[in-house]
């Protein structure tokens, strides 16, 4: 099985969407769809045809490019149970444990709620790829909307629980303001310094922080590190339940 080829895409002011395509079959999906413009620019520059759509969540920003896509491809759109109904805009549904071919690679379904109850990641064990969207950021963690930090912390776990090569990518370029505040939860974490850093030069080079492997994640990023005895020193909540830590780091991230 060949590997998929995977374009990253800067989409409306912060959003990425990825492509991912296979040369034999000529199949390209697009991970959400925040824009049709620059996803059916780099389509045509590629002389690629979008076969499929794969919706994390709802959110407008993730959404936003699907009618358009679908009047220019013969896309299949597939989303999360949860919103279907809500956004009307999917033509197959998956829920969590689902597991569907692209190309000949299994794509596994993660229901990841917390920044929404329908948010979903994609996995594709054979690629060591993860879409984690809204949920896990490079750094950092979406915000809590629709569920609740302890729901948001399960969600996280759960990614953290992927084998350490996996590639992660995620649906913001956050990552600097991320690393700003993630050196403040974990003040003595010297491989997170370094990777402030790293993140500072390479968006001082307008060069994208994504996408970031699961085994740097679980060395620095504050939000999958609420059961480090050190993050919950730094929240003066020593010996606290990890969720009750995940809560405080998140509380204090939205007011930062
Ligand atoms: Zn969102
Ligand atoms: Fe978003």
């Amino acid at each position: 099985m060949a590997d998929l080829q995977i374009v990253l895409l800067n989409a409306r002011s912060d959003n990425f969407a990825v492509l991912i395509h296979d040369e034999q079959s000529g199949k390209t999906a697009s991970i959400d769809a925040p824009e049709a413009g620059p996803i059916a620019a780099e389509l045509k520059k590629r002389n690629w045809k979008l076969t499929d759509i794969f919706v994390t969540h709802k959110h407008f920003d993730h959404i936003d490019g699907i009618p358009a896509l679908k009047s220019a491809f013969d896309v299949k759109v597939t989303g999360p149970e949860k919103s279907a109904a809500e956004t009307g805009l999917y033509d197959a549904t998956v829920a969590d444990g689902d597991r569907f071919d692209f190309a000949g690679h299994e794509v596994q379904v993660l229901e990841t709620p917390g920044h929404t109850l329908d948010h979903v990641s994609y996995y594709i064990a054979g690629q060591n790829l993860l879409f984690s969207a809204d949920t896990l950021f490079a750094l950092g963690c979406g915000r809590v909307f629709e569920g609740t930090a302890a729901m948001m912390w399960d969600s996280l776990k759960k990614l953290r629980a992927l084998p350490d090569e996996t590639i992660v990518y995620c649906g913001h370029e956050y990552t600097l303001a991320n690393a700003r505040f993630a050196v403040t939860a974990d003040p003595e974490n010297i491989r997170l310094s370094e990777r402030l850093q790293e993140v500072e030069t390479l968006r001082a080079e307008g060069k994208p922080t994504v996408p970031t492997r699961l085994d740097l994640e679980k060395q620095t990023n504050p939000f999958l590190r609420a059961d480090d005895p050190a993050v919950a020193a730094a929240m003066n909540m020593s010996g606290r339940p990890a969720d009750e830590v995940f809560a405080e780091v998140r509380s204090r991230k939205d007011n930062f």
